[in-house]
């Protein structure tokens, strides 16, 4: 039995896999620790997407390979979609690292383990002395895990992998392979089991979720499993991200008029609002075909909180191009968005276009960017004032006595409470709009809804 520590980088598919690596090590009998400092085992799942994120990896490897008091060092397991990328290279560069394996691939971290233990000591490190396995396999690892663990009021479930659409400066598809879904079936299964376990809420995650089509048949929709799964007894709220505006049906955009439990916020990246550089991009959408998906949206669904990702400094942007961006932002009113420099990755198309933007110049379009998010983000807030709605309780406030929850519109909520506990839904009455979250009173105290 050894002590294991799982490090999660990135996005929430990585939040999923995080877990699930967690699963299958606990399945044979390794204890969690909370820090990497105790654990015999630590498996850093690694996000390739910018070159930061990439880095950390080598930096933590750094710090994790330096021996103990005792002499001793963990086991490194690389995970993710670095060791997908870089592969064996990461052992060239970092020959700390004892396993190295791929998203598609952890199903076998605990075989990998034990190939790792099986070399000996003054072999570890050499170029031959580690287990790999970054394979695309045809059968998916979902078959190949254990049953779920998940404690907790609020849960991810991996519906869709990977990517078709090759936007030209993203990695996904190079590291997480073609667009696959899992079978409804599968997904209702694992999602009673997490209501079973306490889940009020589920999130369906996915590169391109709403590619969703029900794995080898092709024959179901994201609607569809939404639909299914809105019939689940206990289970009170649906979530899904990341979407792809190409991939918005009608049926998707009429389900957040026709399924309650489907909550009134949507990630929608549009990258740019600069139709030519989204056609630079390889995003298969315009910002006037986006605009209409929207509005779309918005009639069957007035009150959706819409959210996005953005990307400055694209080779080429140039400022007109950039005032666009901006001025979708505001045409938006965006509850929220994430905005990021444009980050060369090699091997994609765009790495290798002409006119890169100077990083002086992104880091100066980046931060007008986010000042106009934030303010936007800061009226959506305001303008929820007085709204009378139910919060999610996820965690204590900073200060005692005080809980955090997320509305509907995924508002992060700050209410104090007697007696509620994490987990509960809770009425309230939302009193402020601040730049991130929004302060609220509860309507009713726990007892006196037990009461009524
Ligand atoms: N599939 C989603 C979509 O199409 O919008 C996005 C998934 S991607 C993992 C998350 C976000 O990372 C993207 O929306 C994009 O804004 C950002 N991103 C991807 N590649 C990037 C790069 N090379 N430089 C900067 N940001 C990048
Ligand atoms: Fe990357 Fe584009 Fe695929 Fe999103 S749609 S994962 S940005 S290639």
């Amino acid at each position: 039995m050894s002590r294991y520590h799982v490090k999660s980088f990135g996005c929430q598919m990585n939040v999923y896999d995080s877990e699930r690596m967690g699963d299958l090590l606990a399945a044979e009998g390794h204890v969690a620790v909370d820090s990497p400092d105790g654990a015999d085992i630590v498996v850093l799942n690694t996000c390739h997407i910018r070159e930061k994120a990439a880095e950390k990896l080598y930096s933590d490897i750094g710090r994790l390979k330096k021996p103990r008091a005792d002499g001793s060092r963990p086991v490194i397991v690389a995970a993710g979609c670095v060791a997908q990328a870089e592969g064996a290279e990461i052992g060239r560069r970092a020959p700390a690292v004892d396993v190295i394996v791929g998203p598609l691939a952890y199903h076998n971290l605990p075989e990998l383990l034990k190939q790792a233990a099986a070399i000996p000591e003054d072999a570890r490190g050499a170029r031959w002395g580690r287990a790999i396995d970054t394979d695309m396999p045809a059968i998916p690892k979902f078959a190949h895990l254990p049953a779920r663990r998940h404690q907790g009021a609020s849960a991810f479930l991996t519906v869709q992998e990977g990517c078709d659409k090759f936007c030209t400066f993203c990695v996904v598809p190079y590291t997480r392979g073609g667009e696959t879904s899992r079978p409804q079936a599968d997904l209702v299964a694992e999602a009673e089991a997490l209501v079973a376990a306490g889940a009020v809420e589920i999130t369906l995650i996915g590169q391109n979720v709403n590619a969703y089509d029900g794995g080898a048949a092709g024959t179901d929709s994201l609607p569809l499993l939404i639909a299914r799964l809105a019939e689940i007894p206990g289970l009170q709220r649906i979530r899904y991200t990341t979407s792809h505006p190409r991939d918005m049906t009608r049926a998707l955009i009429e389900a957040h008029r026709d399924i309650p439990k489907l909550m009134p916020y949507l990630h929608l990246p549009v990258q740019s609002g600069s139709s030519q550089v989204l056609k630079a991009m390889n995003r298969a959408h315009t910002r006037e075909s986006y605009l209409a998906t929207l509005a779309e949206l918005r009639s069957v669904r007035p009150d959706i909180a819409l959210s996005g990702d953005f990307i400055v400094g694209f080779p080429g942007e140039t400022e007109a191009d950039f005032a666009d961006t901006l001025r979708i932002v505001a045409e938006v009113g965006y509850a929220q968005a994430y905005s990021f420099k444009y980050s060369i990755r090699p091997g994609t198309p765009a790495a290798l276009m002409p006119d890169q933007v100077p990083e002086p110049v992104k880091e100066e379009r980046l931060a007008r960017l986010q000042a106009a998010i934030t303010a936007g983000a800061h009226d959506f807030n305001k303008a929820s004032v007085g709204r009378r709605t139910e919060i999610l309780l996820e965690r204590p406030g900073r200060k005692p006595g005080q809980l955090i929850g997320k509305t509907p519109w995924l508002q992060s909520a700050v209410v104090e409470i007697p007696g509620a506990k994490i987990g509960d839904l809770i009425a309230v009455e939302i009193t402020a709009g601040q730049p991130n979250s929004v302060e609220a009173v509860p309507l009713f105290t726990p007892a006196e809804r037990t009461a009524a």
